[in-house]
């Protein structure tokens, strides 16, 4: 669920730890500094990789729209000469019947010309014998005559007609001719245009491709230096808290030592202590021995003249009522005691929930090792496996998501409000077995 979080937490932690810490030995504390400082400078480099992955992942959707864009301009100009070609075959298709229209109307103009020579030879060989001239120096009446001149002018009437309207066909037929081959001529010059476009966008083509290769190549590089880092950092971060804890158990240790140094002080003081009311007791002994032999010789003087005297008992000779010895109360009984576990030391403790400004993008989601996060129970922290069961102010919690590190535990909570309200405290931490 805090899985995201790693990157800036481990960077808090590296703000943070060196504040909160403050009574570790000098030379761990050193090497926790100088992993968080070479950290520190991993993240750094995987910021800037990062960013540079952003950059060339842009760079690389704009060089492959780009390649598609021409991509197609080469489809649309593939289908352009596609159709200038058939244009062209058309135009093809056109002459060929027009060169056969031209070769059928010369062929009926040659005809034609040579029926009406025929025709005029025909009339002027017969001029002076039974030809038109006969014809029409025949006619019985002028009616007659005018109507053969009428018939005569009208067969040549006609023959050059007809000579016009076949010379007028040729004439048309080579029109049609020159303006299709014009028109073919036009076609070839869009198809050399499409084609010379058609080279050019080919180049901007091959261009962008060898960009988009570079794009690509680059960012293979960029990406296995990320991974390269992330391993980096993790690794970092495990030996972090590897120290923290090591400085953890040398605080305890300090601390247990201090203890026991004070007991054994405070024992050599009762040692001397008791000495002392020995020589004093041993001394009131001898005194009150003294006192009885004088008592005695007095005694047994009066004794001389009268029995009577009765002994009085040295009773209280038993006075030395000072010989209890008072047992150290041990106190150093902080070590492992195997109802509340081992003592791992006074942690931070913060409540978090399973909303968006707690767990950003995770919320809702499951903990980092699986399980249903429950108010209660599950705690976060790195540096011990997960299902590792902690006993803090009495309750036992169970570490099972991460995202902080080892000495500050993240206590999950069923409400925002209620991770709010429980602020930052510290309080001592056992494991249990
Ligand atoms: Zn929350």
């Amino acid at each position: 669920m805090k899985k995201k979080k790693l990157f800036s937490l481990v960077l808090a932690t590296v703000l943070t730890a060196a504040t909160v810490l403050p009574c570790y030995g000098a030379s761990t504390k050193e090497k926790i500094s100088n992993a968080q400082a070479e950290q520190a400078a991993a993240q750094s480099q995987l910021d800037s990789i990062q960013s540079r992955i952003d950059e060339l992942n842009s760079k690389k959707g704009q060089s492959e729209e780009y390649l598609s864009e021409l991509n197609q301009q080469l489809d649309d100009l593939q289908n352009r000469l596609q159709e200038l070609q058939d244009q062209y075959d058309a135009k093809q298709n056109e002459l060929v019947q027009i060169q056969a229209d031209l070769e059928d109307a010369k062929a009926k103009e040659e005809e034609q010309y040579e029926a009406m020579k025929l025709r005029i030879q025909y009339m002027y060989e017969n001029s002076s014998g039974n030809g038109y001239m006969a014809m029409l120096f025949s006619s019985k009446s002028i009616s007659e005559l005018i109507s053969r001149a009428e018939y005569i002018q009208k067969i040549s009437d006609f023959d050059r007609d007809l000579m016009q309207e076949y010379e007028d066909t040729v004439n048309q037929v080579k029109e049609k001719e020159t303006q299709v081959q014009e028109e073919q001529a036009a076609i070839v010059e869009l198809q050399q245009q499409s084609s010379d476009q058609q080279e050019a966008i080919q180049e901007l083509y091959a261009a962008a491709y060898q960009e988009l290769r570079t794009y690509s190549a680059e960012l293979d590089d960029a990406k296995s230096s990320e991974s390269a880092l992330v391993d980096e950092i993790n690794s970092k971060a495990d030996a972090i808290n590897d120290l923290i804890r090591q400085a953890k158990e040398e605080e305890i240790a300090a601390q247990k030592k201090a203890e026991e140094e004070a007991a054994a002080a405070a024992a050599a003081q009762q040692a001397a202590a008791e000495a002392e009311a020995e020589a004093a007791r041993k001394q009131a002994a001898e005194a009150e021995a003294a006192r009885v032999a004088a008592a005695e010789a007095a005694n047994a003087a009066a004794k001389a003249d009268t029995d009577t005297s009765s002994s009085s008992g040295s009773s209280s000779s038993d006075s030395s009522a000072s010989s209890t010895t008072t047992e150290s109360p041990s106190a150093s009984d902080t070590s492992s005691s195997s109802s509340s576990g081992t003592y791992l030391g006074r942690f931070k403790l913060t409540g978090y929930c399973s909303c968006s400004i707690c767990t950003g993008q995770w919320s809702g989601g499951s903990t980092a090792s699986g399980t249903t996060p429950t108010a209660g129970r599950t705690i976060a922290m790195g540096g011990v496996p997960f299902g590792t069961k902690l006993m803090i102010n009495g309750q036992v919690y169970t570490v099972e998501d991460r995202g902080t590190a080892y000495g500050h535990v993240d206590i999950f909570c069923s409400s925002h409000s209620e991770a709010l309200s429980f602020g930052v405290q510290y309080a001592d931490v056992y494991q249990l077995s």
